[in-house]
């Protein structure tokens, strides 16, 4: 009798062997409901075979295969394997994450009624490339049906997304499907629309985790079956079966939100270059500020590099970037310089957008008197002060409490806020302009979609006069009617233990300055900082991000970094602080024998020591080859499986992104 190998959303790398009487092999891939231990599980069939290592009478039936949809094909199945394999995540986690939401549950799948509403949109023109682009377009189709990855390097409006939509319809003419990934749900309105406008009748859609299970269920089965031709989507789209793919585009590639931070620590942008070498296909990453390990690719001429050095519109200059000498203890307050300008457009009913860094600067409660701060009581963090609800809230366990009306330390009834986030920022702002229009954006205000929306339009109708934001607000959005743009706090990245952190900064500041005058070219950037001389600053002034990115590669390769090094965490976390450190000890010593160029840290606390009550610690891996750090954690994985006592949870990253 026919037996099926199944593998289910466990933390255990094996497969379970049913009885499937009716299973044939082109049930391979497809999804089951199963008995598993006393109740049901799905599962997804990975092999059908007429034997198994369990006596026939052991083994229980499936309860049923459901081939209503089609199964995980070959190629999807490799690239999943590929996944499990390169993050040492088990291959039925895999698996199960890779299917929307909809389709991991017990219940049957329905298909919603379909209610597409008519396309509304109404077309637009595209414009004659320029000469650049036109190369652009030509030399990625010429890379047609192989692989060859493409960086594609322009400063934010230079025509990249311009590029892509040409691409799009040369694919589609040849029948083929693209595959565009976007960092943010938040950019997906405005993205979407002007695909939709020019790309009309190409069947396009998008898939976020805004979306309802039914629906999101509903477009992925859509792009399964081949009958969209497009999909634009977030980081876990990169999973969405996709039969006669032929292109793939990561847009902003260098942004942090494709690697996932949690379960599966996967990144999109990564295992895009996989599933395009696989299928021999090319893919292109845009970035005005690509990441270093892209950018060392190119150069390394493993990745064919295409430059857009100027603004597609004609006229369009890049804004003029001026630095404001602020001194480090005034860090957060605006200027006088920067008022003045914000008025001077106020004057001239134009947008300003002043941007906060607010890594680390959410404002804390402080008790001058004694020091006291509003530690919270379950992580390391600081409980950040929220004055429209009265409370303090940690931003990282979700803990709130009310404002103290004292300091619980001394009595002292004047506490003070200290760092300023954009709450206090707002204030500054309102009473120095008491009849200006400020709008505050930040994850806190924004939390749904349709907010969001709504935002925009307010943007866009001129309704605003100055906005404060985060980094929410720097991302690809075109607001033509910002001409200022003014950046605070932009400093604290200097100071950071992060080897990363100035290639974010770079990268978050030339995305704000971006934002500025982007039609016009009246743009005007102003950046308080109190390192005016710091070659950071310097390359930004002269928008010379190559020039940037070499003297952070000398650095990187001076003191070892990625990416001349690959790296990976082994992160741990537990209620029981002994029995973590003696697990971390023990896979220290645990750990394989090191090939030469291989490093092997000491474990050391995370920024957040504690998160939720429980104490954590991260050891650090490094080798100087990707195949010695593989083979090496491949070696590493059972030790640490045996080693681990109940009260602690570890977890691999591959390719860590925050240390
Ligand atoms: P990026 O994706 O690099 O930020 P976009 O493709 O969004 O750049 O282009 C920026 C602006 O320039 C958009 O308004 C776009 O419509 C316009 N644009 C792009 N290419 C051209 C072109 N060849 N001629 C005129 N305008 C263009
Ligand atoms: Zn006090
Ligand atoms: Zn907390």
């Amino acid at each position: 009798m026919p037996i099926v190998q199944v593998a289910f959303d466990l933390p255990l790398d094996r497969l379970f062997d049913y009885l499937a009487p009716d299973a044939t092999n082109a049930d391979t891939g497809r999804r089951i409901l199963a008995p598993f231990g006393p109740g049901q599980k799905v599962g997804v069939i990975l092999a059908v075979s007429n034997e198994s290592q369990w006596p026939e009478q052991q083994l229980r039936p499936v309860t049923a295969i459901w081939r209503d949809t089609p199964p995980f094909s070959p190629d999807d199945l490799k690239l999943l394997r590929f996944c499990s394999t390169y993050y040492h995540h088990p291959l039925g986690a895999v698996l199960l994450n890779a299917l929307p939401p909809g389709l991991r549950r017990i219940k049957g799948w329905s298909p919603p009624r379909r209610r597409r509403k008519a396309d509304l949109v109404q077309p637009a023109v595209a414009p004659v490339l320029t000469g650049e682009q036109d190369a652009a377009v030509r030399s990625v189709l010429s890379g047609n049906g192989t692989f060859q990855p493409v960086l594609l390097h322009g400063v934010t409006g230079s025509g990249k997304t311009e590029i892509y939509l040409r691409l799009i319809e040369q694919q589609v003419a040849q029948g083929r499907q693209i595959l565009v990934l976007t960092p943010e749900i938040s950019l997906t309105p405005q993205l979407e629309q002007r695909f939709r406008e020019r790309l009309p009748g190409i069947a396009l859609v998008s898939m976020h985790s805004g979306l309802g299970e039914k629906e999101r269920a509903a477009r992925w089965l859509e792009a399964q079956s081949g009958e969209a031709a497009v999909v634009l989507g977030t980081r876990s789209a990169i999973f969405c079966p996709m039969p006669r793919l032929g292109l793939i585009v990561v847009d902003e590639e260098h942004d942090s939100s494709y690697k996932q931070q949690e379960g599966l620590r996967y990144s999109a942008r990564d295992l895009a270059l996989v599933r395009a070498q696989q299928l021999q296909i090319p893919v292109i990453l845009g970035s005005a500020t690509p990441a270093l390990e892209t950018w060392w690719n190119a150069q390394a001429g493993r990745y064919r590099l295409l430059s857009l050095s100027a603004r597609a519109i004609p006229g369009a200059r890049l804004p003029a970037i001026r630095l404001i000498e602020t001194p480090a203890a005034r860090a957060q307050d605006i200027a006088p310089v920067v008022l003045e300008a914000i008025g001077y457009r106020m004057a001239r009913n134009e947008q300003s957008l002043i941007f906060v860094n607010r890594r680390g600067y959410a404002p804390v409660l402080f008790c001058p008197q004694c020091h006291w701060i509003s530690g919270c009581s379950r992580c390391t963090a600081k409980m950040v002060v929220h004055l429209r609800s009265h409370e303090l809230r940690c931003h990282h366990c979700g803990l709130k409490r009310p404002i103290p009306k004292h300091c619980p330390d001394c009595g002292n009834t004047h506490l003070d806020t200290l760092g300023s986030g954009t709450q206090k920022i707002e204030a500054r702002l309102r009473s120095h302009f008491p009849s200006a229009r400020i709008l505050r954006l930040d994850s806190d205000s924004l939390t749904r979609r349709d907010a969001w929306e709504e935002t925009l339009r307010t943007i866009h109708a001129g309704e605003v006069d100055i906005l404060v934001g985060t980094q929410l607000l720097v991302k690809g959005h075109d607001f033509p009617k910002i001409t200022l743009v003014a950046a605070l706090g932009a400093d604290q990245a200097l100071y950071s233990s992060d080897f990363r952190s100035s290639e974010r900064l770079f990268a978050q500041l030339v995305q704000v300055a971006g934002r500025a005058g982007r039609a016009a070219d009246r743009g005007e950037v102003l950046i308080q900082t109190a390192f005016p001389g710091h070659p950071l600053f310097q390359a930004l002034l002269a928008h010379d991000y190559p020039g940037f990115a070499q003297r952070e590669l000398d650095e990187r390769r001076l003191t070892g970094f990625p990416p001349f090094a690959y790296q990976a965490l082994l992160r741990a976390a537990s209620e029981n602080p002994d029995a973590l450190e003696k697990f971390m000890k023990d896979a220290a010593a645990a750990a394989p024998a090191l090939s030469s160029g291989m490093e092997i840290y000491d474990p050391v606390p995370p920024p957040l020591a504690k998160i939720a009550g429980k104490a954590r610690l991260q050891l650090l891996v490094q080798a100087g080859h990707r195949t010695r750090l593989q083979e090496f954690l491949t070696a590493w994985e059972t030790p640490l499986q045996a080693l681990a006592p109940r009260s602690v949870q570890w977890s691999l990253d591959v390719d860590p992104t925050e240390l």
